[in-house]
């Protein structure tokens, strides 16, 4: 058959060939060893876990080696896409402060490889897949579906070692021109597919960078290159953008490794230069209900979606951070040697990677970013959870907004010290942490531990009401409350309670627990001192009251 005669019958417009698109994207003037990486999502309206994963791999293997990252779409399947699926992923990147070097951005996109979007890329595929036809490597098929699940059937009836179109049960391999053309003329519809040379037994290798020394059966499938509406499958656009983008490390999910043979053979029937490969693993969760290892699922788990870090205020650089744990082990111990580097000055190693599946821990990222907050100042915490609250809690960005400097005073509370609290671990969790310092949100509430009455209690308060005074200073505040002690059976001194605890009804420390419910309705506060200072007299006085009402039962 005259293929060059196939060519034009099949895709009469394509007039460039591969060369055109050679001269067009070339060769990359990169230095030696500096890595060429894509993060290739397709637009499904949100961004994984797994996704970000995966994106922090590529960029951060680009950075270490002063290569380029891209961000390509891959929209060819259109029954995955949804509307603003690419919106999705740039927030979701935005949101990390994650950004590639070349493709999509917020302004369309950027770099001399594109378009970055496969959709916009048509005339590449089918200009290769041109050119395959012209050499005898790719062919039309005319099967419906009817006729590929009979196929199927009978494949397994008579038991073929593979499934699928090729050999002897690929029908339209050698089809005449004639018939060809007959059935074009027809309007029959019809996918190119790929013509393999591959053999049932034959085997392939390929150097996985996290995996290693990989070995698989040969692909002797005839895959589908061009659908009939003319767009690429995965396989066949894997091929040619990675070619023409002159991607030089392809590091994707660990389900791609099942159709690396075919990539590896499309690779070769191009004559293109195979990219290395590096196949990441899943992240994983431990199931709450039956305590098994699964895959993070979009539907069971709402960390699954990037969004809900955000959404419930993880500080950006903590799920980085954590990330990071997960991506190279080495990197707990190269942060405690580099405090206050950026992250991505990490020398980052794929081949370090773990080719398990790495176990999301929500714990550990929790630790991980009440360290990160516990270290920030209080401007810095005061504008992240209001810039958080604006989005995503009224009430609270009212509450920070309408009084910034009383809002920062007590943000400021046990902060910058070298040993601060550490009890926020997302912004979220702020309201309630400093609910008791706004009338707005405070429940009171008079609990007391078991070994204090409340009888002690009213008088402990009304003691105090009598000296209190919120400009003290610390050491002249904490003189008064020890001064309390002894009249009212309490010891000031700790140790001697300790010692002869029958000869008191408590310490120093059951007092101020004591004044501690009475003014925040908790037992365990920051520093009690400032909280009096900002709480301010006449609020004091106020809750004090309250609370010796309650306590002698008069409310
Ligand atoms: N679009 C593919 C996916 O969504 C990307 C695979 C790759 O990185 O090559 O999984």
């Amino acid at each position: 058959m005259d293929f060059n005669l196939l060519a034009d019958l099949l895709l009469p417009n394509i007039d460039k060939t591969p060369d055109y698109f050679e001269e067009k994207y070339p060769v990359r003037n990169i230095k030696e060893g500096a890595r060429v990486t894509r993060f290739a999502p397709s637009p499904t309206g949100y961004l994984h876990l797994g996704g970000l994963f995966g994106a922090l791999t590529d960029i951060l293997t680009a950075k270490a080696t002063d290569g380029v990252s891209m961000l390509r779409i891959e929209d060819t399947d259109k029954k995955r896409e949804i509307g603003e699926g690419v919106d999705a992923i740039l927030d979701g990147f935005s949101s990390f402060d994650l950004f590639f070097d070349e493709g999509i951005d917020r302004n369309g996109e950027k770099g001399d490889y594109g378009p970055y979007t496969q959709s916009k890329r048509v005339e590449i595929y089918q200009t290769v897949a041109k050119q395959l036809i012209r050499e005898g490597k790719a062919y039309p098929c005319f099967c419906t579906s009817e006729e590929l699940a009979a196929l199927r059937e009978r494949q397994e009836k008579e038991g073929a070692p593979f499934g699928g179109y090729y050999g002897k049960w690929a029908k339209c391999r050698d089809l005449s021109f004639e018939e060809i053309e007959k059935n074009i003329k027809e309007g029959k519809p019809w996918v190119l597919r790929f013509r393999s040379e591959g053999k049932e037994d034959g085997k392939v290798f390929f150097d996985d960078i996290i995996r290693g020394k990989i070995e698989m059966p040969e692909n002797v499938i005839d895959e589908v290159l061009l659908k009939s509406d003319g767009i690429p499958t995965y396989h066949f656009a894997h091929v040619c953008d990675d070619h023409f983008m002159r991607t030089t490390h392809v590091i994707r999910g660990e389900e791609w490794i099942s159709s690396t043979p075919k990539h590896i053979a499309l690779f070769k029937a191009c004559g293109y230069k195979l990219p290395k490969y590096a196949h990441t693993p899943q992240v994983m969760k431990i199931d709450e209900e039956d305590g098994t290892k699964r895959k993070l699922s979009k539907r069971k788990d709402p960390e699954a979606a990037v969004s809900y870090f955000v959404e419930t205020g993880f500080p950006k650089e903590a799920l980085i951070e954590y990330l990071m744990t997960l991506l190279n082990s080495n990197f707990e111990d190269w942060r405690r040697a580099n405090k206050d580097a950026d992250v991505f000055s990490f020398p980052f190693n794929l081949k370090k990677m773990s080719s398990s599946g790495c176990l999301f821990d929500m714990l550990k990222l929790t630790d991980i970013s009440k360290n990160i907050i516990s270290v920030m100042n209080a401007d810095t915490v005061y504008e992240r959870v209001t810039a958080w609250a604006k989005k995503y809690d009224e009430q609270l960005y009212s509450l920070l907004s309408s009084n910034p400097e009383k809002a920062r005073a007590i943000l400021n509370i046990d902060r910058e010290n070298p040993k601060p609290r550490k009890d926020i671990a997302r912004w979220s969790e702020v309201k309630d942490y400093i609910s008791y310092m706004y009338n707005e949100l405070y429940a009171e509430n008079y609990s007391l531990p078991e070994n204090i009455n409340n009888e002690d209690a009213a008088a402990i308060i009304e003691g105090y009401r009598k000296f209190v005074d919120a400009s003290d200073d610390k050491q002249v505040w904490f003189d008064k409350i020890k001064d309390l002690c002894l009249p009212l059976g309490f010891t000031p001194n700790v140790k001697e309670y300790k010692q002869n605890p029958d000869a008191f009804k408590g310490h120093v420390g059951d007092v101020s627990t004591v004044i501690r419910v009475a003014l925040t309705g908790r037992t365990n506060t920051p520093d009690l001192h400032s909280i009096i200072a900002i709480l301010g007299d006449g609020e004091v006085q106020r809750r004090l009251s309250e609370a010796e009402k309650f306590y002698l039962g008069e409310k």
